[in-house]
């Protein structure tokens, strides 16, 4: 019989620790001081308790539970001497049915862990779905889990222990993320449209307009309609657009979503969970026969990546009437303008058709947009959601330092105009800059010595400057101050320098009341609130310009990896965010009731 969590916070203490035996390995001290919390008022709040009691123990405490795991398929395995838990999770993963080259590969790979790490290997083989990780991906995973830093890893393994705690957890309480299993199914599935020469490499790469761009509108449209939106379109620049009526005609729509195009080689959760998590609201409240007095649109924005066109948040823009004539004639890669991509695709590709799209602000609530962190902030504090104050206004700068190339050998150090020792000052001051704000950042992505040599002491460098700060005022502070020490720099060293902006945009704080709303939701699941600024830009961004927006962030593993194939989140934070969606939706039915 499944535990129920107020059996748990009615028995007395040595009851309820017994019902949660065996979550943490041969460590059951942790449930037994999160219990001293008890009520709880959801499993999530349950599992946030045991990590802030790990978080508390001392660094050797830490380690006695990373030791007291078994090795992956390790020896523990082969005499049968593993926890039931542990026997159940590692047979599942097919690690009790080994090749005898893959279990002596996995042999090597303990031992060099052990060597370099002192403790073992912890994975949670049953993955972010919780239905276990294929073999292939458990060995990556250790391969690549080798090249870390000791302290990262032993916190990372520590954030396997509390996922391999989760799923033991959901499994005493008979509990199963079905909405988040079946979101993440979502995912899995759009996933298998990627443009050509990626696709065969196993790689996601979707880029507008593109045959793979187009198959997945058709698949998110074709799955609105079975969540049970009313009216579903692709628009004239590629969106998916899905409408679920509110009670009345007349009702004010929440409009929301984020992009499902991607970077080359990206992750399956960018932009994509900003579709899928407000359409697994609809599907639930279709499947009630419910309607609320407001109406929910969402739009699955067809460019955010400026990937195959340089026009990032073309989607978004279309809605708030920033499309900009020009793109139409700007070429890809291969020649091809946007205008013939679009007749490619089936939309008209004229601006008449495109400026329909612009929205008139005074017939929505505001726009909310849920989106994977991108960033280590979340899975760092193991916490599955964060609410956004503002998207980081962000400079960028192309520029060129240029001293004098000189012979390497003959030229004295103090006689030097060494270009690229310029930058590297500069690059230090920027880091230190940056981190004294707490969250500004500053990066120097670009840095090259156009036609050096090993021999030559580097007469120009070429080099970009990308700062980004949570408000306007604190970018331009950020700024000053960086150009300044840079010119402070080539004075100094007699180097002269070119500068030239190439990008400037503004913050967008989260309007109060719809950050309030994020934080309620969030606070209803049981779930620590956690406020941070967005370093990433986003859709969000645009409809700023026209209507209050907030956002919700949705922890990413692997360190909130993004941009890249490691990009993955786990089907149970994918509940929450949806959870969370339907909790901002209860309230502003509320709002709009009276
Ligand atoms: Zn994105």
């Amino acid at each position: 019989m499944p535990i129920t969590l107020q059996q748990l916070n009615q028995a007395t203490l040595t009851e309820a620790a017994q019902m949660l035996d065996g979550l943490y390995e041969h460590s059951p001290w942790i449930a037994e001081q999160a219990l001293a919390q008890r009520p709880f008022a959801s499993l999530a709040a349950l599992k946030h308790a045991m990590v802030t009691v790990l978080a508390q123990a001392s660094t050797d405490a830490q380690l006695a539970l990373i030791r007291a795991h078994p090795e992956l398929a390790g020896k523990a395995m082969v005499s049968r001497s593993l926890t039931a838990e542990s026997t159940n999770e590692q047979t599942q993963a097919g690690l009790t049915h080994c090749t005898p080259e893959e279990f002596a590969h996995i042999q090597q790979l303990n031992a060099q862990y052990n060597a370099k790490f002192g403790f073992p290997f912890i994975l949670a083989v049953r993955g972010p779905r919780g239905t276990g990780l294929t073999k292939r991906e458990i060995i990556a995973t250790f391969e690549r889990r080798l090249g870390h830093p000791v302290d990262f890893e032993r916190a990372e393994c520590l954030r396997h222990i509390h996922r391999i705690a989760e799923i033991r957890l959901n499994d005493k309480f008979g509990f199963e993320p079905v909405t988040g299993n079946s979101v993440w199914d979502w995912h899995e599935d759009l996933a298998r449209h990627s443009d050509p020469g990626f696709a065969e490499q196993g790689q996601l790469t979707v880029t507008y307009l593109t045959d793979a761009h187009r198959a997945c509108a058709a698949d998110i449209a074709a799955r609105m309609r079975e969540c049970g939106f009313d009216e579903v379109h692709i628009d004239a620049v590629g969106n998916v657009v899905g409408r679920y009526h509110g009670s009345t005609a007349d009702a004010p729509a929440l409009l929301t979503g984020s992009h499902y195009d991607t970077v080359r080689n990206g992750g399956k959760y960018d932009g994509r969970l900003g579709i899928f998590v407000p359409m697994a609201c609809v599907q639930r409240l279709h499947a009630a026969g419910r309607r609320l007095p407001l109406g929910i649109e969402v739009v699955g924005f067809a460019e955010e990546e400026g990937q195959r066109y340089k026009a990032t948040f073309l989607g978004s823009g279309a809605l708030t009437g920033h499309f900009n004539p020009s793109w139409l004639d700007q070429k890809d890669a291969d020649g091809v303008t946007m205008r013939q991509a679009m007749q490619h695709a089936g939309l008209p590709g004229t601006l008449e058709a495109i400026g329909t799209l612009q929205r008139d602000p005074s017939r929505y609530l505001g726009f909310v947009e849920v989106h994977i962190e991108q960033g280590p902030v979340l899975n760092e504090m193991d916490l599955p959601l964060g609410v956004v104050t503002s998207i980081n206004a962000s400079v960028r700068y192309l520029c060129e330092a240029v001293g004098m190339a000189s012979h390497a050998g003959t030229t004295p150090m103090n006689r030097r105009r060494d270009a690229a020792s310029a930058v590297a000052e500069l690059a230090i001051y920027a880091e230190q800059r940056a981190s004294a704000d707490g969250d500004s950042v500053a990066t120097i992505g670009m840095l090259q010595v156009p036609g050096g040599s090993i021999n030559v002491v580097p007469g120009r460098c070429a080099f970009s400057l990308d700062l980004r700060a949570p408000s306007n005022a604190q970018r331009d502070a950020l700024e000053r101050d960086i150009l300044a020490e840079l010119r402070a720099i080539c004075e100094r060293r007699g180097i002269g320098l070119k500068t030239e902006e190439t990008m400037r945009a503004a913050a967008a704080p989260s309007a109060p009341e719809w950050q309030a709303r994020w934080e309620r939701a969030v606070s209803a699941l049981g779930v620590p609130l956690h406020r941070m600024p967005s370093g990433a830009g986003h859709d969000a961004m645009k409809l700023h310009e026209v209507m209050p927006q907030a956002m919700l962030f949705v922890r990413g593993l692997n360190s909130g990896i993004s941009h890249n194939p490691l990009e993955s989140s786990t089907s149970d934070d994918i509940e929450l965010s949806v959870n969370a969606f339907s909790n901002l939706l209860e309230q502003l039915a509320t709002e709009h009731t009276h």
